[in-house]
């Protein structure tokens, strides 16, 4: 085991941090203080991520990518997010979409919609799976009358007509791609019942409803999508009919440790915040730093970051194939490092005392960044309860510690 970084990890490092401190932080608080959420988008942004090779980074190079590995990328993300959490999210929603398409889209889904989404600078992803009445119900999934996502997709000649409603979507307003998950089979139960659908965001019949108004991340847009008798055609399904959730929860390895690594970059600032105002302030007559019970938080902080890392990377590397692959995977890192993240946000708050409300100094924001990760991508209660799921699952007697345990359940869907 060897948690050197690689030659290529520094270097994408490298090229991250440039992005985050000289794109992105100058613009950051702006951008977040805007009241309307649309104006808290930058195409700038997007554009710049274009210009310097990282919005297509991890896809192959014919997609104008360089095929940077799930290491890398976990790196790549906690720079961004150190800078700004939303630019960080609309990165890695665009990414773990993207490389689901290249890994399992045929040869003309991969040219049509992954060609066209490289050869634009604006070119985003975005998927769906909530609505409003199945959030968590889809997620763990929860078999109960009515439970789960209703959005349908109507067999017809030559394809599905999808009609309902999702929100709360990244970068949906944003992305000229969309995966629709809807259902097929009214009757099974969802795990057997959901098709992906390949959607051009100026497909007829789609429509983008109400942005959110968010309290954190802002920098990302979140919107509502309606389906209104939108055709796909049979060669835009994505896998086989029937198996999105149980093929996207095997495809999106290292969607949790994304997730985990905007989170982790939050966790990051608020320690180096910290560190510096502590180095700084004086009060009782030295710099607070020196007072004991200052020193404990700031080692607390330390600690988190450095844990978070370590489980992100383990994830990252496990996620390289699906034979390595440990179903906790898809569920510990967002998990852990979330938690970890809103108790160093809490600390930084207090830390900073008075300053620490003061919209000038930016950590109140670090603190409503913070918040976004105990529910997005699925609320830690229900992370709690998929891991749980898999304990229930395990052979009594079997090896909880060696090798990679396997489960009969759903696990990691987002
Ligand atoms: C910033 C942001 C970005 C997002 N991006 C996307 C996206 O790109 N695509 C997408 O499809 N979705 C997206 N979502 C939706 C997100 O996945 C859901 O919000 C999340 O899964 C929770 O669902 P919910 O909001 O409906 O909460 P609910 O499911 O209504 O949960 C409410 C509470 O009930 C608890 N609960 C629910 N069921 C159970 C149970 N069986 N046992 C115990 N407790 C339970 C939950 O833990 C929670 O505490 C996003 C959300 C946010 C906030």
């Amino acid at each position: 085991m060897d948690f050197a970084l690689t030659d290529e990890n520094v270097e994408w490092r490298t090229k991250a941090r440039a992005f985050a401190d000289e794109a992105v932080r100058p613009v950051a608080a702006e951008l977040d203080a805007q009241l309307d959420p649309q104006d808290a988008w930058s195409w700038e942004l997007v554009e710049e991520m274009d210009a310097r090779g990282l919005r297509q980074a991890p896809l192959p190079v014919e997609f104008k990518g360089a095929s940077t590995d799930y290491v890398t990328n976990t790196i790549i993300l906690e720079e961004i997010a150190a800078a700004d959490l939303g630019t960080a999210v609309v990165l890695a929603q665009h990414w773990k979409f993207a490389q689901i398409l290249n890994e399992v889209g045929t040869p003309s889904q991969r040219e049509r919609f992954l060609g066209r989404n490289a050869a634009n600078p604006r070119g985003l992803f975005a998927a769906s799976f909530t609505e409003p009445n199945a959030g968590s119900d889809n997620l763990l999934p929860y078999r109960a009358p009515g439970g789960g996502m209703q959005t349908f997709g109507r067999r017809v000649d030559g394809g599905y007509v999808v009609n309902g409603m999702k929100h709360y979507i990244s970068n949906a307003n944003r992305a000229d791609t969309i995966l629709c998950f809807a259902r097929t089979d009214a009757e099974g139960p969802l795990t057997d019942s959901v098709t992906s659908f390949i959607v051009p965001a100026d497909a007829e019949g789609l429509r983008i409803g109400k942005v959110h108004d968010k309290s954190g991340e802002r920098v990302a847009n979140n919107a509502e999508i309606f389906y209104e008798d939108v055709f796909v055609p049979d060669e835009d399904v994505l896998g086989e009919p029937g198996t999105a959730l149980r093929s996207v929860a095997r495809l999106l390895r290292a969607s949790n440790a994304y997730a985990a690594s905007c989170a982790l970059g939050i966790a990051r600032e608020c320690f180096d915040r910290s560190l510096d105002w502590c180095r700084n302030r004086v009060q009782g007559g030295k710099p607070i730093i020196e007072h004991q019970a200052v020193g404990s938080y700031l080692a607390t902080m330390y600690t988190n970051v450095e844990v978070s890392r370590t489980l992100i990377w383990r994830a990252a590397c496990q996620a390289r194939t699906a034979e390595t692959f440990a179903p906790y995977m898809a569920i510990m890192p967002k998990l852990v490092v979330s938690e970890y993240t809103f108790d160093s946000a809490r600390r930084a708050m207090e830390l900073w005392g008075g300053a620490g409300v003061m919209k000038e100094n930016g950590i109140e924001k670090l603190l409503r960044d913070a918040s976004i990760w105990l529910h997005s991508d699925g609320t830690n209660i229900i992370m709690r309860e998929r891991l749980a799921n898999l304990l229930r699952d395990a052979e009594p007697g079997a090896p909880m510690w060696d090798g990679v345990p396997t489960t009969r359940r759903m696990v990691g869907i987002i």
